[in-house]
């Protein structure tokens, strides 16, 4: 009962959020920074910010996070950062031997007004930047926007700085995958392949989020997009842009500056979004489906047709990122469940254009966006009128515990579970791997509740 003092009137807020759906915008930053290949992320700001920021990507991907910070102090505060990050791009170049430094602001500095192209620029001059070596910048105050935007920012940045148009075009395909696992994208690489397109994939965090253990240290793991590969997305014949908050930004960038046409899609979570990836994909590269995605979708639609009557009108609640929401939101309601509460603390427009027709077939069906979109307000609702299961990230097991509703954790930050930086969500596997965890915690409910006359072997 530690959330026992939620009341359940809910009044109207203006100036008050409890609990946010959200969290802030250098996360989402650091996060894509480290989807390029030797790339060291660098919070320009106080100690303070880089860690919390480094701790809670370690919590949720168990991997050590490395991060620079720019360290700074009253002075740094009162007088600017410039003199700490020319100092910090030495240092870092010296020691730790980055290909790129990707630097991100934080309150603090942005409040100052630090510009930092400016400071760039200087390091440069002044040779503290060692030839073939980068330092790109991604602006991320955490007062507007969220983690997500932090993280749209920082991908829009690797296309500003170095993405080229030589007009000759290559026969690939871009995909900015959006703010999804190592492990979707992994999944998403591989349906790419065996479609039989090549592709450029941007930022890419696994096998540096789900690095194995080999016994010798790597400062910074195997994989990420290589700067050639960057470059090499303004020759693509089409950007592939999943998830409308986290990678349209950069793919719009990317059609004005090098003339790549953008496709707008949903991450593809579940049956019709995987369809539509894997419909435009074919249709972009103009190569046939083959026969083995189709068997994979035919194995989820098995699953889906055999065990459809226990999700049949479950009232579901969900908390999270726009982007995710929207395709999740999309199964459910394909399988037969009822997205009820859906909140999520990120701005932008597209969900709240987008979750109308979504949620058409489900007319109680509430749903909310901005800074008073939290999870109070979810408890809430869920005292008024009960869920059978809650989607959400970690912070919702405290809601879920008081009001006794199975957590089927998703999104970010999951710090209490493991799996899902090696299991994908995405694709029609990912979809697989979603009613596993969807049937089983409804089913270990019912058993866990069952009376002992109806408490049954099979099911
Ligand atoms: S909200 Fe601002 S001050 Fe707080 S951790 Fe995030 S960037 Fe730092």
């Amino acid at each position: 009962m530690l959330l026992r003092h939620t009341p359940k009137e809910v009044k109207e807020r203006e100036a008050l959020t409890i609990n946010p759906a959200k969290t802030c915008q250098p996360i989402g930053a650091m996060y894509a920074a480290l989807g390029i290949h030797n790339c060291l992320p660098h919070s320009h700001g106080s100690q303070g910010c880089c860690s919390y920021h480094r701790s809670m990507l370690t919590r949720h991907y168990k991997e050590p996070v490395m991060a620079t910070t720019s360290s700074f102090t009253e002075g740094s505060a009162v007088f600017g950062g410039q003199a700490n990050l020319l100092a910090a791009v030495e240092n870092i170049f010296a020691l730790y031997k980055p290909d790129v430094i990707a630097v991100h602001t934080t309150c603090l500095s942005e409040t100052i007004g630090d510009d930092i192209p400016q400071i760039v620029s200087k390091a440069v001059e002044e040779g503290k930047v060692p030839p073939g070596k980068f330092v790109i910048h991604a602006n991320t105050p955490s007062y507007i926007g969220s983690h997500v935007t932090g993280f749209a920012n920082m991908v829009k940045g690797m296309v500003k700085y170095f993405s080229v148009r030589t007009g000759v075009k290559d026969n690939q395909v871009n995909i900015i995958p959006g703010w999804v696992e190592p492990s979707d994208m992994r999944e998403i690489k591989r349906l790419t392949a065996e479609m039989g397109v090549k592709s450029i994939m941007f930022p890419d965090t696994s096998e540096i989020m789900d690095s194995p253990q080999t016994g010798k240290f790597e400062m910074y793991g195997k994989g990420g997009v290589t700067i050639d590969e960057l470059r090499a997305s303004g020759d693509s014949i089409a950007t592939l842009a999943m998830g409308h908050e986290a990678s349209v930004p950069a793919g719009e960038l990317l059609d004005s500056k090098c003339k790549v046409k953008l496709y707008e899609l949903d991450v593809p979570i579940g049956l019709k979004a995987t369809d539509r990836f894997i419909k435009t994909l074919s249709d972009v590269m103009n190569v046939p489906v083959p026969e083995s995605i189709e068997r994979e979708r035919g194995r989820l639609v098995d699953i889906l047709t055999d065990n459809e009557q226990y999700f049949y009108n479950k009232r579901v609640a969900l908390y999270g990122d726009p982007d995710q929401l929207i395709p999740m939101c999309e199964f459910l309601v394909d399988i037969g469940m009822r997205p009820v509460y859906v909140v999520t603390g990120t701005p932008g427009k597209y969900f709240a254009a987008r979750m109308p027709e979504v949620l058409k077939d489900i007319p109680e069906a509430k749903f909310r966006q901005g800074p008073q979109a939290d999870m109070f307000l979810v408890h809430q609702w869920i005292k008024n009128e009960p869920v059978d299961l809650l989607i959400g990230n970690t912070w919702g097991k405290y809601i879920a515990r008081d009001e006794n509703v199975p957590l089927i954790r998703f999104g970010f930050p999951i710090m209490d579970r493991v799996g899902h930086s090696y299991f994908p969500n995405v694709g029609y596997t990912g979809a697989i791997r979603l009613i596993e965890k969807l049937l089983n915690a409804i089913l270990d409910k019912r058993d866990r509740e069952a009376p002992e006359e109806k408490f049954e072997l099979m099911f």
